[in-house]
């Protein structure tokens, strides 16, 4: 439907490594003919499930493919432009930085490669507004978690502000929140903005009313925290208070079947109770969607009205990390594509 892909749109969750498009991946393949990867295997199509398990196989696959300086500045550029053409007018970017003894990349020359490729596209006119969140992998532990946020604060003063914060990912069932806390605490204190992926998985109640304490300044997924799901009240009144936004992917959740089926989403619990909901993509090239998708998918699961769309894409703004002036230009702009529109 056209106008899904007409409303101006901000993109708040995107995995840098989950969203690269298949046109791409067979690029990426066709350059590393040796590892023998099949594009069928990177990506989980319609109708198709996973479980979450296997999904995180499906990005060590990727990690192979994407493993030096040109393969990162490429699928960052192609990834900025696809956001770009699908409507999204202000991204926030998130990627682990790896390093990677057999091309000689580092950490440091990952995350620069990632803000050479937003630069490129800026220069180049694509119209979209980029800042970056460095990624903490749970799975690599405490040590790789303070050594990731020591060198995301040395961005944060060198990247003119593109670098604007730190996400919290990584297999769930792996390793535990209460190890990553020093790391971090120093991030918020820093004054990194804190984006952790939380309660993704039932298990994860504990390390959810931990995480809480720092607290973060947006929860990713939060698939189990309200009561119904197993959570509790305690949780979801913390987060009320808070008015913490919740970044939202329902094709991600039902594909990695965390979530039965689209009509049974914590989108509803949580839009009924007014709390701010921003709906985004996760991994776009692994779960095959895009975010007009995910605006259409959760209109008609939901019922939303066009103006109720609308809403959801103006108050995503308010949610981001961006600086305020540039909030107020992004809500300047929707002001003036609104009556195209609706
Ligand atoms: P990258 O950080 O390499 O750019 O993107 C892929 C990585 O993002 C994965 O290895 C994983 O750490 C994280 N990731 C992507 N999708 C999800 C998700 O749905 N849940 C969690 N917890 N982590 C994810």
């Amino acid at each position: 439907d056209l106008f899904y892909r007409q409303i101006p749109k901000v993109e708040l969750h995107a995995h840098l490594n989950g969203s690269v498009s298949f046109a791409t991946m067979e690029k990426l393949i066709a350059r590393k003919p040796h590892l023998n990867i099949e594009s069928s295997g990177t990506a989980i199509r319609s109708g198709q499930r996973r479980t979450l398990a296997e999904c995180f196989e499906v990005f060590k696959v990727i990690h192979q493919l994407v493993d030096s300086e040109e393969d990162i500045l490429m699928v960052a550029k192609s990834v900025i432009e696809e956001f770009a053409a699908d409507g999204v007018k202000y991204l926030e970017l998130r990627s682990t930085p790896r390093e990677e003894a057999k091309t000689g990349l580092s950490k440091r020359r990952y995350i620069e490669t990632v803000l050479e490729a937003i630069h490129q596209c800026k220069q180049e006119g694509v119209d979209i507004d980029v800042r970056f969140l460095v990624a903490v992998d749970r799975r690599n532990g405490p040590e790789v978690a303070m050594e990731t946020v020591k060198l995301t604060e040395d961005f944060m003063l060198s990247s003119d502000g593109v670098v604007v914060g730190l996400d919290l990912s990584g297999d769930p069932t792996v390793g535990h929140g209460k190890d990553l806390l020093p790391a971090l605490q120093r991030a918020r204190n820093s004054g990194l903005k804190l984006a952790l992926h939380m309660s993704e998985v039932p298990s994860q109640k504990e390390e959810s009313e931990l995480l809480l304490d720092l607290p973060p300044d947006r929860i990713g997924h939060g698939t189990f925290l309200h009561p119904e799901a197993g959570g509790s009240d305690s949780l979801v009144d913390k987060i009320s208070k808070l008015n913490i936004p919740l970044e939202l992917c329902l094709t991600s959740n039902v594909k990695g079947q965390t979530v039965p089926s689209y009509d049974k989403h914590h989108f509803q619990y949580w839009y009924e109770r007014q709390h701010p909901c921003v709906l985004c993509t996760d991994d776009k090239g692994v779960f095959c969607t895009d975010l007009s998708q995910e605006y259409q998918l959760t209109a008609s699961t939901f019922g939303l009205s066009q103006e109720a769309v609308w809403s959801l894409s103006l108050q995503a703004i308010h949610c981001s990390f961006a600086p305020e002036a540039l909030k107020q230009k992004l809500v300047q702009r929707w002001a003036e594509l609104r009556p195209h529109i609706l």
